[in-house]
């Protein structure tokens, strides 16, 4: 759960994308932005949302179905917005103290963050396009520029 492999969109180059790095990811090869998808528990959450990039944790569950009809959204968006947003996936059964943390009791339940600071929350599934407006709102937040 260290690192994931990503095939770079521009060169196909395989990488190893890292649960928390300074910076974001890049391609080794043509250092195209890569997208950044990981998964975090209790021990490394800490660690996986401290970044510069805007981050948006997926609370979730395997026997949530709603869960999993946001897990292709944001898999999305973390290609389309590669390089400024970082997907950080927390299964709430194996993370008890995120889970408490955020009072997950209905999930899913995504927080974005940045800096540490929680920026916005929304519970329940949503279509890609509203998920992607609230992305959009959160990148262009005047501080980034
Ligand atoms: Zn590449």
């Amino acid at each position: 759960m260290s690192s994931d492999v990503v095939s770079c969109p521009s060169c196909g180059a395989r990488n190893r994308v890292p649960v928390a790095a300074k910076g974001h990811p890049r391609c080794a090869k043509c250092a195209t932005d890569l997208a950044w998808l990981v998964a975090a528990g209790d021990t490394d959450f800490a660690a996986a949302v401290d970044t510069d990039v805007l981050v948006v944790v997926d609370l979730w569950a395997p026997w949530c179905g709603p869960c999993r009809m946001v897990a292709p959204a944001l898999e999305e968006l973390s290609r389309r917005y590669a390089g400024r947003l970082k997907v950080v996936k927390v299964d709430v059964d194996r993370a008890p103290g995120v889970a408490r943390r955020f009072e997950a009791g209905s999930i899913p339940l995504l927080v974005f963050m940045r800096g540490g600071r929680v920026v916005e929350s929304v519970v329940g599934a949503q279509p890609l396009h509203a998920l992607q407006a609230t992305v959009e709102s959160l990148l262009h937040v005047p501080s980034r520029h």
